[in-house]
């Protein structure tokens, strides 16, 4: 075969095998560099490393060959330049956020974000003298007064939590270009991609610049691990990791090695928990006690539409509504056998939270209404059981509602 017709790989393979798909020798797991320094031949290595020779291993905050493994293969699977691993998905946000924008420099943000990343740019981004603007999803168009000469990065989330509301990225992506066009300046979209993943989502395909995800969640999908992941432009990527020498985010080689080994089955996961999701939100649609199921793959769903163009799959996370408040999606939480009352998302066992106690405690009514939150929301992210056990775990739980 010509290299010139060089056949896409699909997902599973590039995952498995990496960049060794050619190799004839070497280890077919890949070892763990538990190590902090490395040993240089003579002195003259120190040198040759502040020289810039990258075959100089020097110290793991700068490098380290598991972590440089899991970065290369993250890399292929998402059809990105390059990748950083960091030690969590927090330290990915903040490290790239910072490497982006400086004191004056502003940001424009849809606001339904992961609540860490919410109170990272109200709460810290604002002492650091970086501003922060709101555009709303439905008036996107918006994008094209927000952005100013100033704005360094417009950075957004769709699916958002836990409502699975969506972000018209296509849109969003054209509006920015066109602002940017007008200031003659540079924006780097970005976009946390860690509901979706790319299997279900590919942010490059739209002009998305860079891709966030919390290795934590579907990458990592055993919860066992913490960790997070930029992918982008070879420049981008090698700024964003000179600057994380300096912040310290930087990925352990343990946590790297438990990453490479989810990795090989990710797409198995992440599908099965696309048919799980599908086949629960079906079912809880019809249940009596479940007021709504919001689910983009649902045709019910309003933003359905906008799902099928933007997405290949519809994902693991599924939020219903339970009549009866949040006593009553107490009673569904506390009653489940299969599904595990625990917060966080991505692994193999199905996880249930109450987004009025998590992700959205201490809100007023009126921010609750604007975030589109209910008291009987339970959110769920759907595991790899049996879709069968599933369902008759929630059908039972329900029945417990009185
Ligand atoms: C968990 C999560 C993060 C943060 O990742 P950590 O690994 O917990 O730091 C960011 N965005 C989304 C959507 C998440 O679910």
């Amino acid at each position: 075969m010509k290299k010139s017709n060089k056949v896409k790989l699909s997902l599973s393979t590039r995952a498995i095998h990496g960049k060794h798909l050619h190799a004839f020798k070497g280890p077919v797991a890949t070892p763990i560099y538990q190590t902090s320094t490395y040993r240089f031949e003579d002195s003259r290595d120190a040198i040759r490393y502040a020289q810039g020779d990258p075959n100089v291993l020097v110290y793991t905050r700068y490098h380290n060959p598991t972590v440089n493994e899991v970065e290369d293969r993250i890399a292929l699977m998402e059809d990105g330049e390059a990748a950083a691993l960091f030690s969590s998905g927090m330290a990915a946000i903040s490290t790239a956020v910072l490497c982006l924008c400086k004191s004056g420099d502003e940001i424009v943000s849809t606001p339904a974000l992961y609540g860490g990343t919410y109170r990272f740019f109200r709460d810290s981004l604002h002492d650091y003298g970086i501003n922060v603007k709101y555009v709303d999803p439905n008036s996107l168009e918006d994008l094209l007064y927000l952005i100013t000469p100033k704005t360094k990065v417009v950075y957004f989330e769709t699916p958002t939590n836990p409502t699975l509301s969506l972000v018209d990225i296509e849109k969003l992506v054209r509006l920015t270009r066109k602002a940017e066009k007008e200031f003659r300046t540079r924006i780097t979209i970005m976009i946390d991609n860690t509901f979706a993943t790319i299997l279900n989502q590919k942010p490059f395909n739209f002009g998305v610049d860079v891709i966030m995800e919390s290795t934590t969640k579907y990458l990592g999908g055993h919860a066992d691990l913490m960790g997070g992941v930029l992918i982008g432009t070879k420049q981008f990527i090698k700024k964003v990791k000179n600057l994380a020498k300096h912040l310290g985010g930087c990925a352990d080689p343990f946590a790297a090695f438990l990453l490479d080994r989810s990795l090989k089955t990710f797409e198995l996961r992440v599908q099965q928990q696309n048919e799980n999701a599908m086949d629960l939100a079906k079912a809880l649609a019809k249940h009596p006690k479940v007021s709504r199921v919001l689910y983009p793959g649902l045709p019910s769903y309003p933003q359905h539409r906008l799902a099928k163009k933007q997405m290949s799959g519809f994902g693991g996370m599924v939020t219903i509504e339970v009549k009866g408040g949040v006593k009553a999606a107490v009673k569904v939480c506390d009653s489940l056998k299969v599904a595990v009352n625990a917060m966080s998302l991505g692994g193999v066992e199905t996880l249930v939270s109450i987004p009025v106690y998590s992700s959205h405690v201490n809100m007023s009514d009126k921010e609750l209404h604007k975030h589109g939150v209910t008291p009987g929301m339970i959110r769920i992210s759907v595991g790899v059981e049996g879709a069968e056990d599933l369902i008759e775990d929630f059908r039972q739980a329900l029945r417990k509602i009185t």
